[in-house]
């Protein structure tokens, strides 16, 4: 199942929930505050690409680690 980041319009807490393709929002509440009224954000893969398989050489020499690769979260 695809996991899926909301972010809650009441208190702003930032929470991810694992839905099947095509469920939609409206049984989603805030496990902050029990609001129901959530924003989807942008699905990230992050966490569960970073579970599987990390291993390995990285492809990039730099001693800098942050300087390749991933770099763009902000
Ligand atoms: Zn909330």
């Amino acid at each position: 199942m695809p996991l899926y980041e909301y972010s809650c319009r009441g208190c702003g807490r930032r929470f991810e929930v694992l839905q099947r393709i095509g469920a939609d929002a409206n049984d989603i509440v805030c496990p902050a505050c029990g609001r129901g009224e959530v924003a989807k954000q942008h699905s990230t893969f992050a966490s569960a690409v970073a579970g599987s398989s990390a291993s390995g050489p990285m492809p990039c020499g730099a001693p800098n680690a942050s300087a390749c690769g991933s770099g763009g979260f902000s």
